[in-house]
């Protein structure tokens, strides 16, 4: 009877805690805020696959139903359409925070919303995780270095961000949401992963939503011109979305604080992009040039030193192999009017 209690006692300590005691330990309640979105969704499928129970946040301001669609009668996933900006309740052993429009189109959009998802939203879920002890992943970006005086951008770098400007929003409250990260960790002993994401692209993309790889996908496929803002001579380093979230899972796994740089460090002008897209759909769609945008930065590439020697990771899908699995994305989504490839 001793040896069989003791047995159970292992068995119960083998599964984690929360208030699941059927779950197997390797299996976990996991949060992902901005779950239906582009790439939360991605990194949703990545858990769920995985076996583990996720709970997906999403207000849907710039999130779809349809892209969390076929988990929805699943016994592990749960949705809730909910504003970060109020407190959510949960039990959960890991929380990957990534609610936060984040095409410059849309936090623009409505710039005082923005900044209170990136700030009260992100301190609800430091909250969240502080009561219940679980993993929290930021999701910051690499427009915390601004435009950046120090090229490729490493780390340490404090980065170069106008305060008042019209993309203020978004960057200082990423900056403001690292701080309060790493407050909740030396304070309370939270234990924190950040990761600054850098340009990502791939299937799930909004049509519109106004950034550069969508945009000019869409305009070739539907034989508009490609908008470039400037003189597209502005460098961005575009990372494939499956590698991207496999180095935010490593880096929930893994036990480092971070902040980690998680891009391609492939550089490639506007211009340079616009090429490759024409390849691919019409080399004969034209080249708009449009007047930049206020505090654009200029270049951005990603040094990923860390994330290479702390994760393991490096990311292995060239901008030309994504950028077709993105055009069938788009063109199975877009439907009628769209071009036939080129031969
Ligand atoms: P996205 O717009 O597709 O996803 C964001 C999701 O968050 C959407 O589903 C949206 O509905 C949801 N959301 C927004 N505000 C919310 C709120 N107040 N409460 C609840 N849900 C809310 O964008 P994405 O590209 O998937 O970005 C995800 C995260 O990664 C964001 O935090 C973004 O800042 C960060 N990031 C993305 C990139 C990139 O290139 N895609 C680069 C750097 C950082
Ligand atoms: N919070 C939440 N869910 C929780 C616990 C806290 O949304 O499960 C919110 C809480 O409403 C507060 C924020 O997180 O606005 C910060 O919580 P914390 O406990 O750190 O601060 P306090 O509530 O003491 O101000
Ligand atoms: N851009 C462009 N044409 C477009 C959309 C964007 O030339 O139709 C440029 C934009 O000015 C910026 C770069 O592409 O220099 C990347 O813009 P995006 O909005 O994708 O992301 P950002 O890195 O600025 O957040």
């Amino acid at each position: 009877v001793q040896r069989q209690g003791a047995e159970a006692l292992d068995r119960l300590a083998s599964w984690r805690g929360t208030n699941a005691p059927n779950r197997p330990a390797t299996h976990k309640r996991i949060l992902v805020t901005g779950g239906a979105g582009f790439i939360g969704s991605h990194l949703v499928d990545r858990l769920m696959e995985e076996g583990n129970e996720v709970i997906c946040v999403d207000s849907l301001f710039t999130g779809k139903k349809s892209n969390i669609e076929r988990w929805r009668s699943h016994p592990n996933f749960e949705f809730f359409r909910h504003d970060v900006i109020e407190p959510f309740t949960a039990e959960v052993d890991q929380i990957y925070h990534l609610a936060c429009p984040a095409s410059p189109v849309h936090y623009k959009y409505n710039a005082i919303r923005t900044l209170k998802t990136g700030v009260l939203g992100t301190l609800n879920m430091l909250g969240l995780a502080k009561r219940v002890g679980a993993t929290f992943l930021l999701a910051s970006t690499s427009e915390v270095y601004g435009d950046p005086l120090m090229h490729p951008q490493v780390e340490e770098y404090w980065g170069n961000v106008n305060p008042i400007g019209v993309r203020s929003c978004y960057d200082e409250s990423k900056r403001v949401a690292e701080t309060m990260a790493f407050d909740y960790h030396r304070q309370h002993g939270v234990d924190i992963r950040v990761v600054r994401i850098f340009n990502t692209y791939g299937p799930r993309m909004v049509e519109n939503d106004g950034r550069v790889v969508s945009n000019f996908v869409g305009q070739a496929l539907r034989g508009q011109s490609l908008t470039v803002y400037g003189d597209g001579s502005q460098t961005r380093s575009f990372c494939y979305v499956a590698d991207l979230v496999d180095g935010i899972m490593r880096m929930m796994q893994g036990n480092a604080t971070g902040p980690f740089n998680l891009g391609n460090p492939g550089e490639f002008s506007m211009l340079e992009l616009a090429q490759l897209v024409k390849d691919q759909v019409d080399p004969a769609s034209p080249i708009k040039y449009l007047p930049a945008t206020p505090d654009d930065p200029a270049k951005r590439k990603p040094d990923i030193t860390k994330a290479t020697a702390h994760l393991g990771w490096t990311p292995s899908v060239p901008l030309k192999e994504g950028l077709t699995a993105m055009i069938a994305d788009f063109r199975a989504r877009i439907g009628d009017g769209v071009k036939a490839p080129p031969p």
